[in-house]
């Protein structure tokens, strides 16, 4: 399965990508993510993406397809979810000639649909685990202990760009730049929207259906997967 995972910021990908990984045999691959530990370890590409993702701009198509499409073609055998990547419509071209260049290519897009109106309490009340990268909400999805990670003990931060003003930026270039990739897919593959609005258990059933009961086999098949499977995008 080469699956995409899109939705505007704060619609919960990275939650249900750490849920979808958990059931099926998939890397998740998340460019937040990465350029996020490129910036703790002060390499080069996480210096040259700061200020982008400081003010809510995306990071220049160049860096980012350079990041990304290494690591997928070496994982387009055995199965990833993207998470963040593409997000616009240049990167999703690039993505579909590096995995053409390999015979390969999206299995399924998913594309997670929340209002706006609830992006803001989304991300403003997010907390991450600076150790396991475990993602809480201070209302949603509290921890056990407040600010105390489930897994490892750590205290919980709060991304410095999920503050209000910057939060506006990133879902305005969302609405810009990224919601054209979602019809790209339209033309080019098996899109399915999902009603992100509900609450995170909710949409992980959503997921769990589709993916369940869509399709006939397919190649890669985590532990807990029964009979059905993925549909093929073309
Ligand atoms: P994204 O990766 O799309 O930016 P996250 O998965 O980090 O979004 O979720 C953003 C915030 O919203 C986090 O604090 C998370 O705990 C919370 N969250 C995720 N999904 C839901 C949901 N369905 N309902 C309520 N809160 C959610
Ligand atoms: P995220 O963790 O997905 O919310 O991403 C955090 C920030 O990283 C974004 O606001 C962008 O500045 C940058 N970023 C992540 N993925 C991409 C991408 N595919 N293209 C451009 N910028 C990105």
């Amino acid at each position: 399965m080469r699956i995409v995972l899109l939705g505007a910021p704060g619609a919960g990908k990275g939650t249900q990508c750490k849920r979808i990984v958990a059931r099926y045999r998939l890397l998740h691959l998340s460019s937040g993510d990465i350029l996020r530990t490129d910036r703790a370890a002060d390499t080069e590409l996480g210096r040259k993406a700061g200020s982008y993702m400081d003010s809510g701009a995306l990071v220049p198509d160049k860096i980012i397809v350079e990041m990304m499409t290494e690591q997928i073609k070496k994982a387009a055998d055995d199965g990833f979810i993207l998470d963040g990547f593409p997000r616009t419509v240049n990167q999703a071209e690039e993505l579909d000639k590096s995995l053409a260049s390999i015979g390969r290519k999206i299995d399924i897009v998913l594309n997670l649909k929340i209002d706006d109106r609830l992006v803001a309490a989304r991300m403003t009340g997010r907390r991450s685990c600076p150790q396991c990268g475990a993602v809480y909400h201070i209302e949603n999805l509290k921890p056990d202990v407040e600010g105390v990670c489930d897994n490892d003990g750590a205290e919980l931060v709060q991304r410095p760009d999920d503050s209000p003003e910057v939060v506006a930026n990133r879902l305005e270039n969302y609405h810009l730049q990224t919601e054209p990739v979602v019809d790209y897919y339209k033309n080019n593959s098996t899109v399915y929207d999902i009603d992100a609005n509900k609450n995170a258990d909710e949409v992980s059933t959503l997921i769990d259906d589709l993916l369940l009961t869509s399709a006939p086999k397919t190649e890669n098949r985590g532990p807990n997967v029964s009979e059905g499977s993925i549909v093929n995008s073309k």
